[in-house]
């Protein structure tokens, strides 16, 4: 059933790159060795300290740029990311829209954020000193981005860190690379300083020579490529940061508005195909609702159309990007119908030449099949009866992943109390995915998920490296505590620090 893999891999000629929704090659990128990513590094390097002594503003005035440029070229870059993904436009617009933002955000508030900040200490030792902590720039912040968002989890991350003062090379995934490249030709346009954001193409090995050579990767991909990045990052004891695979749940509780339930189920599980790292996975319904909740969603599984995306409107649900991923899904399906699950919507392969699966409802199911435990990234949806919402809450954690989760409930209060109970990097209440778009929002996964987060203060401040500053303003000739000891000076500091913590020191003992 699936197609050869041909796609991605490297040959003499380079990497091709396909249509995954046409299996039309459209593209032939270089497969980068280690010298050049190096050399690519080495340039970034040379260019970064330019780059961060520009004032915030003048920054800021490139991001501008940048913004119009993308807004400009939005229908060039929407046709990239579908032609070189599979997915609708409508899913490609979110990805310009989100970047666009990002800039906006970035330039705004990064210099806030960055600001050098006075930290006060109650210790008897400072006592009169000045005490401040600035951020530098890591140097050069390699990203590393998978196939799902050619534009988002890649570029988009590039974006606080070069608000941050670092110059960035990106590796793109070797199955979508194209929309990368056009980035590059956008901050030349742009007049930005040469060699501050690069794209270097290749596949693994292209990836891990980055991991060799970056100041600090910034990660987005599966789980077990990430344990290979953060194990090569430890061993350079650089930092990483993590974004990883997830198996998010949605929960919908009894007093839920059905037909919101039902939209964000539909909305969470196959957006851009399902092959999102934030997809819902599987859903557990408090046993009231649970007949209506499932009777109205395979109806609307049944309304949503599939086919090659040719602009606005043409179809919902994409193609499957990595030709290996059709397997994937294809087995837990397989799986769970061994197990007993029933297929109450799709089921199967979509119509060649094209890589689809058809929107699958599944129900029946429950945790002992493939498709409750491990991420399926495709277009599937597994819905399970619970008892109550406790039970969901158990199911919920009763997994390796951490990603995010969702409640639907007219009880805002109850959900958020729930929301408190669930092992995730974060719960959205009456909606889905929707929080990646708030880039104030720390995004980033517990467990198996991930390590640190994107967006947020945290989002831009481990792009940097704290510096401490400490300033003694009035110096003394010589301090209290200084050598050779004095036995009253040290009495003078402990009325000191009687005084500072209200506590009598036992003068007599010492
Ligand atoms: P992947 O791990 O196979 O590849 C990701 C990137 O890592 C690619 O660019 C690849 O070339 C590169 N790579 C491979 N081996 C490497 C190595 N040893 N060292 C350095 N780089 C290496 O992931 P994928 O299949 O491209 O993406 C799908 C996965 O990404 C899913 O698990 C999904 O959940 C996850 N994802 C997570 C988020 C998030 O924000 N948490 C967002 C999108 C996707």
């Amino acid at each position: 059933m699936t197609q050869p893999r041909t796609l991605g891999t490297a040959s003499a000629a380079g990497i091709a790159v396909d249509n995954p929704a046409t299996g039309e090659v459209i593209g032939q990128v270089a497969d980068s060795t280690a010298e050049q990513v190096e050399a690519a590094v080495a340039r970034a390097r040379r260019a970064q300290p330019g780059w961060a002594q520009l004032t915030p503003r003048d920054r800021a005035k490139l991001f501008t740029r940048a913004r119009h440029w993308l807004l400009d070229h939005c229908q060039e870059v929407v046709d990239s990311i579908v032609a070189e993904n599979g997915k609708p436009a409508e899913d490609a617009i979110v990805e310009v829209v989100y970047c666009v933002s990002a800039f906006a955000y970035w330039a705004k508030q990064g210099p806030r954020l960055l600001a050098t900040t006075k930290v006060r200490s109650l210790s008897p030792f400072v006592l009169g000193r000045g005490m401040f902590t600035r951020r530098v720039p890591r140097g050069v912040v390699g990203v590393i981005g998978p196939w799902n968002n050619p534009l988002i989890n890649s570029f988009g991350d590039a974006i606080p860190a070069l608000a941050a003062g670092n110059a960035v090379v990106l590796k793109p995934s070797e199955y979508t690379p194209l929309t990368a490249l056009l980035m590059v030709r956008m901050v030349r346009e742009c007049g930005w300083p040469e060699d501050v954001f690069q794209v270097v193409t290749g596949a693994g090995t292209t990836g891990q020579a980055l991991v060799d050579t970056a100041d600090f990767v910034m990660f987005t991909g599966s789980t077990k490529t990430g344990r290979a990045v953060a194990a090569r990052a430890g061993e350079r004891l650089i930092p990483c940061s993590l974004e990883l695979g997830g198996k998010d749940a949605l929960i919908v509780l009894a007093d839920a508005d059905i037909e919101r339930a039902v939209n964000v189920a539909l909305h969470g599980a196959l957006v851009n195909g399902g092959q999102m790292c934030t997809s819902v996975e599987r859903v557990y319904v408090e046993e009231a609702v649970y007949d209506d909740f499932v009777s109205r969603l395979e109806k609307r599984f049944g309304e949503l159309t599939q086919t090659r995306p040719a602009g606005l409107g043409s179809t919902d649900v994409g193609a499957m990007t990595f030709p290996p991923q059709l397997s994937t899904v294809a087995e837990h399906v397989e799986d769970a119908t061994d197990r007993g699950a029933r297929v109450l919507a799709g089921g199967n392969p979509g119509p060649w030449p094209g890589r689809f699966f058809e929107p699958t409802l599944l129900v029946d199911v429950d945790h002992t099949m493939t498709c409750m435990r491990e991420e399926t990234f495709g277009p599937t949806l597994p819905v399970m009866k619970v008892a109550d919402a406790a039970e969901a809450v158990r199911l919920t954690n009763d997994s390796q992943y951490g990603l995010q989760a969702a409640i639907v409930s007219s009880n805002t209060a109850r959900a958020r109390r729930l929301a408190e109970q669930l092992e995730v990097g974060c719960v959205t209440i009456n909606d889905v995915q929707t929080n990646y778009m708030a880039l104030g929002l720390p995004m980033g996964g517990w467990k198996e998920s991930g390590l640190g987060s994107r967006h947020g203060a945290e989002g831009i401040l481990k792009y940097t490296k704290p510096q401490a500053i400490f300033v003694n303003r009035f110096p003394m000739r010589r301090d209290l505590n200084m050598l050779p000891f004095d036995p009253s000076s040290y009495r003078f500091l402990l009325r000191l620090v009687n005084a500072l913590y209200g506590k009598r020191w036992p003068f007599g003992k010492n």
